[in-house]
Formats: C-alpha cells, structure tokens, sequence
C-alpha cells in the first residue's frame, strides 16, 4: 500500500514537471519578416532592382516555408508602382504556410487615385491598422500613411494631413518629406488603448510600422514620430519598434525599446534581404538572410 502510494506520487511529481516545461511562462516562437519588396514590372532604379523582387520573395518564402513560423510580416511597399504589381507578388506571398500579415507602405498607394481605395483589400486587410495577440505578445501594426500626402483618403484625413504638414513646416526638419507620413489622432488614442489593455493583461508589445520612428538616421521617420516616442515612453510594455522603407537598415537602441529598421529586398543587383525573428523569455533572436544581419536583442 505504502509502495503505490510512493508510486503515484512519484507519478505526480513528474506530470507536474512535464506540465511546467511544456507551459512556459513566455512560449518561445519564430516569425518571418521581409521588407520592401517592392514589385515593380519597370527598370531598375539606382540600386533598386524591382524586376529581381518576385524571385526573392519566392526563394524567401520557400525558405521560410521550411520553418514552423506563427507568422510571416510583410513591412510595407509590398510594390513600387501599378495596381496591376500586386497580382504578381501576392499570389507568391499566398503560398507561405504560416499566417501573413502586411504593413501599408507609401509605395502601396503608388497607383491611380480610383484605385486606392481598393488597396486594402488586394493586400488581404481589413483595417489599416490592427493588433495580433499572440504567445504573451501583442504586436502592434501601425499605419503610417494614415496623414499622408499618398494615402490619405478622406477628405478628413486629408484636412488632417495638411495641419501636421503646416505645423511641422519651416522648422528644417530633415524627415518632413513628402514620401513620409504621419499618425493621426485617432489611431494615436487606438494605441493607447491598445498600450493600457496590453498592461493589465501583462502582455509584451512590439510595434510594427512601415516608416521608422527613431534610427541613427532620421530622415525616414514619421512626421510626427516624436509624439509617438512619448507614448512609447510611457509603457514599459513595449520591447521593440519594427520598420522598413529606409532600405539601407538601422538600428538603435533607446531606454531598452529595440528600433531596428530592416533593410530592402529590392536593393542591390545580386542579393536579397529579409529575416526570422526568434522570441525567447529574455531575448529576440534576429536570423537574417543575404544583407539582413543576424543579431540578439535583450528584452527589458
Ligand atoms: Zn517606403
């Protein structure tokens, strides 16, 4: 009797064990991300090499086909130009295993003004932005077009998008170009909510947005990216701030929140560019392909 009662609870001991390590505190998991693919049917520009950008997406997402990824990210500027680009990139886009996500890109609304309104949907969104929760993490999907010269769409937005332009003129500031844009209020507040819900639920935050909002070079960021540092400050929850669209890359680091900015497939005659990103419980593992470095990047 004393036997199988020592058996069983030697049983129990070891399910609770297989219990706690197959349930970690932080589940560890991978993720695929490319930026800047930017299709165009045209010839190349500068180093912008847009007809290669088909043949590297397919070998990126074969690669990546061969990994169990939650999901694979698309940075924005998914083309360069013309509706029709799309139709050749996204049914390469279609065939990875994972789930996949885009980011809206200046470049995406680089097509006739008739047209924009249908871009969303050609690039399988809903929303211009949105949230994934997965794993303890939220990671956060900006629109940084929302105030912008290409993608404003409403006349609203559009009256919105000239006040921020109007304030921020004539004050010499290097990222005010026109292929940039900006937040609006509302999406600003949407964000905030999302910052105060991801604390309560004790949840990790990673921002993803086609422009960046902090580098060793600024002039790519978004008009009004110093609000948005405010709000960032203000959360602890959030770890790292994702972009694209500054196809050279950056990075840097400020109070702990990683800015890597993910360089562009479409540059370069003979190499492409793109990455998996491994969460761990104290790190995010950056595993880059052809131009893309590989690096670890400590979470606060
Ligand atoms: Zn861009």
């Amino acid at each position: 009797m004393i036997r199988t009662l020592f058996l069983l609870m030697h049983l129990f001991f070891l399910a609770s064990c297989f219990q706690n390590k197959t349930v970690p505190e932080f589940p560890e998991f991978e993720i695929g991300v490319v930026a800047d693919c930017q299709y165009c049917n045209c010839a190349p520009g500068g180093i912008r090499n847009y007809k290669q950008s088909p043949k590297r997406l397919r070998e990126a997402v074969d690669t990546l086909n061969t990994y169990s990824l939650d999901y694979t990210i698309h940075l924005g500027d998914f083309i360069d130009r013309d509706f029709e680009s799309f139709d050749k990139v996204a049914p390469i886009w279609s065939t990875l295993k994972s789930d996949r996500f885009h980011v809206l890109g200046n470049h995406d609304f680089s097509v006739a003004d008739s047209l924009k309104p249908l871009v969303l949907e050609k690039m399988e969104l809903k929303d211009r932005y949105y949230s994934i929760p997965r794993n303890t993490w939220r990671f956060i999907i900006l629109d940084g077009n929302d105030l912008s010269l290409h993608g404003a769409l409403s006349e609203s937005k559009r009256q919105q998008t000239d006040s921020l332009f109007n304030l921020l003129s004539g004050k010499n500031l290097p990222h005010l170009e026109s292929w940039n844009g900006g937040l609006s209020k509302d999406q600003l507040n949407w964000l905030e909510n999302q910052l105060k819900s991801a604390t309560l639920n004790g949840e990790r935050v990673g921002l993803f947005c086609h422009f960046p909002a902090l580098g060793i070079s600024n002039s790519h960021n978004l008009w009004n990216y110093q609000q948005l540092l405010g709000l960032i400050q203000k959360y602890d929850c959030v770890k790292f701030y994702f972009s694209g669209h500054n196809h050279a890359g950056d990075y840097i680091e400020k109070d702990g929140v990683h800015y890597l900015t993910f360089k562009g497939m479409v540059d370069t005659q003979d190499s492409t560019s793109f990455a998996r990103v491994a969460f761990k419980k104290d790190s995010i593992f950056i595993t880059g392909y052809g131009r893309e470095p590989s690096r670890r990047l400590k979470i606060k």
